[in-house]
């Protein structure tokens, strides 16, 4: 859609809130389903990139399962048209609550952890009966070089299992009755850019699955988790990111088992470019060394740039004047509450409407009602 055909469109709604292309949604996912359905392996599209209902619907249809980091996750992921049996449950931090909840749903798999939920999961399945499906995740410590807060694979990071547990834990998975260890589960970060961190992923899940082979464990299944990353600098030219790549590292570089299958959660790669915050200008302040535009729209609705530095291109929508550089901040009292520094945009006045582009992924979900601000609405390309 161009950016006069979108301005006209949606001139009337309420500032700020998020907008949805669902063209280019079903477009990028059918790109990944295509791609990986070429070598049989499964996407597991994870939710807390992005649960709003409407976008839920539209991949369950397409054939995604679903990645869970919480019950609640996992009740609106069925609800939407996941079928419970893709569902794949990880998480520090899994309450009794929440594991009763995905027994009860009879989910794919529980990627545990750690040792003690392991026995935990054992334990609440014994009383209900059923035996759990469990995946486990490993911790392979490898650098996913991306920013410090989405780094998840590396020891000192909270998540998983370390090499020097695994014995200990394999041998307390043979002594429990009510779990099921069918898949290993390994997740290195987010927001990658550099391809050659999925060929050492490659590389340690190779090692790794041997070290399981001495303790003679041959799974069916094993989970490379996600983190594909998108061009938050040209969401035009890249608005789809080259899942044919990514999952042709995959294929030449890591050796699955005879019938095992490969699964993948991916999130920001599927929904980040679908998505802005729209928002407007509220003031254009002038100072001596920069000017200021001031917008209806905050971190509480965008909290990226302020949590991660996080980059997003911003565009004016109603201005075609020539550039200037603005830095663009929210309403909120904290300086942090600033969505760029020194962008190059087209001149603007009190009362133009900006689009806050590629916040499809972590955008949305993240808002708060912090100052006792509204929630941002959704609205959708194909609905207004
Ligand atoms: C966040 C997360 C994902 C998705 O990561 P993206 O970078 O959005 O693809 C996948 N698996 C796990 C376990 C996660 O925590």
């Amino acid at each position: 859609m161009s950016n006069t055909t979108l301005a006209e469109k949606i001139k009337k709604i309420q500032t700020p809130f998020y907008f949805y292309d669902i063209e280019l949604l079903k477009k990028t996912a059918q790109a990944a389903i295509t791609e990986a359905e070429k070598y049989g392996y499964e996407i597991h599209y994870a939710l807390k990139a992005n649960s709003n209902h409407k976008i839920l619907k539209v991949l369950s249809k397409m054939g995604f399962g679903a990645d869970c980091v919480s019950a609640n996750e996992i009740i609106r992921a069925a609800e939407c048209g996941f079928s419970p049996k893709h569902i794949a449950y990880a998480g520090v931090g899994k309450t009794d609550k929440e594991i009763n909840t995905a027994l009860d749903l009879e989910i794919f798999t529980f990627n545990c952890e750690s040792l003690p939920e392991i026995e935990n999961i054992d334990k609440l399945a014994a009383k209900k009966g059923k035996i759990a499906d469990i995946a486990i995740r490993i911790n392979p410590n490898v650098d996913a070089h991306t920013h410090e807060y989405v780094t998840t694979g590396l020891e000192e990071n909270k998540f998983g299992i370390s090499e020097w547990q695994f014995n200990e834990v394999v041998e307390k998975i043979r002594l429990l009755n009510n779990i099921n260890l069918i898949c290993l589960h390994i997740h290195v970060g987010s927001q990658i850019t550099d391809m050659e961190v999925f060929k050492t992923l490659c590389k340690r899940v190779n090692e790794i699955q041997k070290t399981f082979e001495l303790f003679d464990i041959k799974l069916p299944h094993l989970n490379v988790g996600g983190g594909l990353g998108i061009d938050y600098q040209n969401p035009d030219a890249n608005s789809i990111v080259d899942f044919k790549s990514y999952f042709e590292i995959f294929s030449k570089n890591l050796n699955l088992h005879k019938g095992q299958k490969l699964h993948f959660e991916l999130g920001r790669s599927i929904v980040a470019q679908c998505g802005s915050l729209i928002t407007q200008v509220v003031y254009v302040k002038n100072g001596r060394q920069k000017s200021f535009i001031i917008t209806d729209g905050g971190m509480n609705d965008l909290i990226r740039p302020a949590l991660y530095h996080a980059y997003h291109k911003i565009e004016n929508l109603t201005s075609t004047k020539a550039e200037k550089k603005y830095d663009i901040v929210g309403p909120i009292c904290e300086s942090s509450d600033c969505f760029a520094k020194a962008e190059l945009i087209n001149e603007t006045q009190r009362g133009d409407i900006l689009a806050i582009r590629s916040a499809g992924a972590y955008g949305e979900v993240m808002a708060s009602q912090y100052n006792l601000r509204e929630l941002p609405k959704a609205y959708y390309s194909d609905e207004i």
